[in-house]
């Protein structure tokens, strides 16, 4: 067994963490441990760009992006978490600027910006160009960055190391214990204080955006350890992934002009959002190409729609709504190179030329961990802070994205959160001492990953995974009811079981043995499922990305509140203890778009 000592060390090398790790390492020795290697992480396929209000193009004001987010939000996002958020994010956006991240620029030299769906002029309720960009190519370029940095920093990496346990002394953070994906050794990360930047787990549905390596790892870790998660029913389907796989086409290409468009030509969204059309926040727009759809005006009666950027559509729409603007073939080249190879290689679809064939894809979580608005894990709806422990990133729920995330908000999180994680581990640090590790740290986990390696039985991880994953797509996807909810939880369990007594994995090997990495991320994803399909059975009412079909509304009288979920014994438990932050003043409101 190997022992590692740090004061600081960040589960995860998406944006979040290094963010985290780049401020702790100002003050604390820190490592990063990452089952990728970073710049292969998730943020770096982050496509249409980060918000911020500075205003480089039209008035904006970080008021308007605050409300628009708990607007966004359908008033589940604390208002004290989304004042920061909006706040800061101008400072952080330059702060990026400065570390070097090649922005797109405008002719006077200061940060490009575009529209993005529910980004508006409160005044005029019209779309606001708020998404600062780098062409279609913005999570890249902050991945990069980030890394650079932290490499001058002299951050350690421990690069494809496979996080697989937390460890707790009593109820005080001590380390976490990796395998070396590489040699298949465990390592135990002592350290005085833990961020936990692991992304989010859209594998558990079948049509996805995310990448295979999300599955909720870090969630699961906090959960088997007898730790609460928040608001888990609120997963984002973003409406516009590329028929049938699912890889993303960034709502950029709306921003930028795009239409969309049913089997009749109609621009439907003219109906279901009349001020802001194709604009309106992601929920809004997932539910009504599912709607066309049903009402077979799918295109050729198919489960999916156009989305048309060709020049001709965007000007006529432009010159509808009395902009001067105009665009060309070269202009939509040069704003979203990459979704135009996208929908050339996976769809073999010219953007400049044909229109998009597009679905909603499982895209983001807005559930996780909860934290404070100083990233700061709570352990309760009292706010009772975990010390040493900190969450930050698509992980964390701050919460400040509620019940639906607005496009470029997650990249904003990740940099204004990942930061106060950084600096709290700094500060932290600096007085703390470490917590004893436990007798034998790793004891249990060694085992499980015993039990997977050897297990003997029928099921295959990939066979149990597809189950899990149509299931989830099909009965806790866009729309909800009852009795499909309570079938997939029944099925869950049965899955769980399987994967229990009956899994048959193939490679008993000690060296990269992903077989079995893979089937223990299975069982991340199992329980994770467990505990997001019963939060949804729970909510009886329709709110952001979570809508139910037996129950059209939103109900603010009984469930204006965070959804906290407890393990308990075998099972769980649901309270809704922990109430919204209403300190900006936004009372909830019908949403119109
Ligand atoms: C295709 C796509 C496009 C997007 N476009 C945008 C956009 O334009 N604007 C926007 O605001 N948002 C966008 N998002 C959302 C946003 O990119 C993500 O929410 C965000 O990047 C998540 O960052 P993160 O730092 O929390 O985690 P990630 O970037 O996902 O990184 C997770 C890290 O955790 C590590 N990890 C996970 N589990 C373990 C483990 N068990 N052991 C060790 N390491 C582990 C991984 O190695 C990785 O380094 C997009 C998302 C997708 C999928």
């Amino acid at each position: 067994m190997h022992i590692h000592q740090f004061d600081a060390v960040v589960v995860g090398a998406g944006g979040a963490g290094m963010m985290a790790a780049l401020y702790a390492s100002r003050g604390a020795r820190t490592a990063v441990i990452s089952k990728l290697y970073p710049t292969r992480s998730h943020t770096g396929t982050a496509q249409g760009g980060i918000g911020a209000s500075l205003g480089n193009l039209e008035e904006d004001r970080w008021e308007w992006h605050a409300f628009d987010t708990v607007k966004g939000g359908d008033y589940l996002s604390d208002q004290n978490a989304a004042k920061v958020l909006a706040q800061e994010a101008i400072e952080a956006v330059i702060e990026l600027e400065w570390m070097g991240l090649p922005f797109d620029r405008n002719d006077d030299g200061t940060i490009s910006q575009r529209r993005f769906g529910g980004h508006t002029n409160n005044e005029t309720k019209k779309p606001v160009r708020r998404a600062c960009h780098s062409a279609d190519r913005t999570g890249h370029m902050i991945l990069q960055t980030l890394y650079q940095n932290c490499i001058k920093e002299n951050v350690n990496f421990f690069d494809e190391f496979h996080a697989v346990d937390l460890i707790m002394n009593g109820d005080r953070p001590a380390g976490v214990v990796a395998v070396s994906i590489d040699t298949g050794e465990l390592h135990i990360f002592h350290a005085k204080a833990i961020t936990f930047a692991t992304g989010g787990w859209g594998r558990m549905w079948s049509t996805t955006s995310n990448a295979h390596t999300l599955t909720g790892d870090g969630p699961a870790m906090f959960w088997r350890n007898g730790l609460p998660l928040q608001d888990m029913e609120f997963f984002q389907f973003h409406p516009t992934g590329l028929y049938p796989l699912g890889v993303l086409i960034t709502e950029g290409v709306r921003g930028e002009g795009g239409v969309l468009i049913n089997d009749r030509g109609e621009r439907f969204m003219e109906r279901y959002a009349p001020t802001i059309k194709d604009l309106a926040s992601r929920d809004v727009v997932s539910r009504a190409i599912y709607l066309e759809v049903r009402e077979k005006r799918g295109i050729k009666g198919k489960e999916y729609v156009y989305m048309d950027v060709r020049p001709e559509t965007v000007n006529r729409y432009l010159a509808e709504a009395g902009e001067s603007r105009r665009i060309d073939a070269d202009y939509v080249r040069a704003k979203l190179p990459d979704i135009m190879d996208f929908c050339k290689i996976y769809a073999g679809v010219d953007p400049v030329e044909s229109p998009i064939p597009i679905a909603p894809t499982a895209h983001y979580a807005m559930g996780g961990i909860p934290t404070n608005i100083h990233a700061q894990v709570i352990r309760d709806g009292k706010e009772t802070v975990i010390p040493g422990l900190y969450a930050a990133g698509e992980v964390a729920c701050v919460s400040v994205h509620g019940a639906n995330r607005l496009g470029t908000n997650s990249l904003t999180d990740l940099i204004v959160f990942g930061r106060k994680a950084g600096q709290q581990m700094a500060d932290y640090c600096r007085h703390a001492d470490f917590v004893p590790l436990p007798d034998n740290p790793a004891g249990a986990i060694e085992a499980e990953l015993e039990r997977i390696r050897s297990s003997k039985g029928k099921q295959r991880p990939y066979d149990i995974r597809k189950k899990l994953r149509s299931e989830m797509m099909d009965k806790v996807g866009v729309f909800r009811q009852e009795d499909m909810m309570a079938e997939a939880l029944e099925t869950i369990r049965q899955l769980k079981e399987d994967y229990r007594n009956d899994l048959a994995v193939d490679d008993q090997g000690r060296r990269f043995n992903t077989d079995l990495l893979e089937a223990w991320e299975l069982g991340c994803l199992l329980d994770i499922a467990e505990v997001t399909a019963a939060c949804a059975l729970e909510r009886k009412e329709s709110r952001g990305a979570h809508s139910r079909e037996d129950y059209p509304k939103r109900d603010d009288v009984n469930y204006l509140a965070h959804t906290m979920v407890y393990p308990e014994g075998d099972g769980l438990r649901i309270a809704y203890d922990r109430p919204v932050d209403l300190s900006l003043g936004h009372e909830p409101k019908e949403r119109v778009y």
